[in-house]
């Protein structure tokens, strides 16, 4: 199975890792020749704004959303998942495909960055979650399954092909909701 990770910027690597470790061919996505053919898309987390404007430096916005909205199944973390939102509170939305509302930076004043075990949805144990200046699902459209919360909000969801975390699985060694992607969502 091939699957590409946006290598723009961010923790490109830590997924790669994760991926090889699950059997896959990895694909480093910086420019569009490298989206046919894929399988599956991450979109890792780092800093929106950032990949925002390297998107478009590189002509990649356009091509991606199509891809995405075409059926690409697509898994964002953190500032993936902010791409994907169809709304960013107080600015401008990126990718805007996932029926989702995000809220950047949730977690941000009261402590940088924290470990926590999530109870996941169709996982059997708790998955390990690493939150880094992490936003939050503040809500979700009708298609839109909620697969965890913490804290009472939500922080994992899907809507068909596209999943998306605000915390990093690619920082523990914990490999599940990586392989969920790849066998559940990709391979659906
Ligand atoms: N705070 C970052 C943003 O808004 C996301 C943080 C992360 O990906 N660890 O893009």
């Amino acid at each position: 199975m091939k699957i590409g990770i946006l290598a723009l910027q961010g923790a490109v690597r830590e997924h790669a890792q994760m991926l090889e470790a699950l059997n896959c061919e990895v694909v480093l996505v910086k420019e569009v020749q490298h989206l046919p053919q894929l399988d599956g898309l991450i979109l890792p987390g780092g800093e929106s704004t950032a990949m925002r404007k390297l998107l478009e430096r590189g002509q990649l916005l356009e091509p991606i959303r199509d891809a995405i909205s075409n059926g690409l199944p697509v898994f964002g973390t953190c500032a993936g998942l902010i791409l994907l939102a169809r709304e960013v509170i107080g600015q401008e939305s990126h990718f805007a495909v996932m029926d989702i509302v995000v809220e950047r930076n949730s977690y941000g004043r009261q402590i940088d960055s924290f470990e926590v075990e999530l109870p996941v949805k169709h996982i059997d144990d708790d998955v390990k979650a690493v939150f880094i200046r992490a936003p939050h699902i503040v809500e979700v459209g009708k298609d839109v399954e909620v697969l965890a919360t913490f804290e009472g909000k939500i922080v994992l969801a899907r809507q068909q092909h596209m999943l998306g975390c605000a915390f990093h699985p690619e920082l523990t060694t914990d490999l599940r909701l990586l392989r969920y992607f790849v066998e559940k969502v990709v391979a659906m």
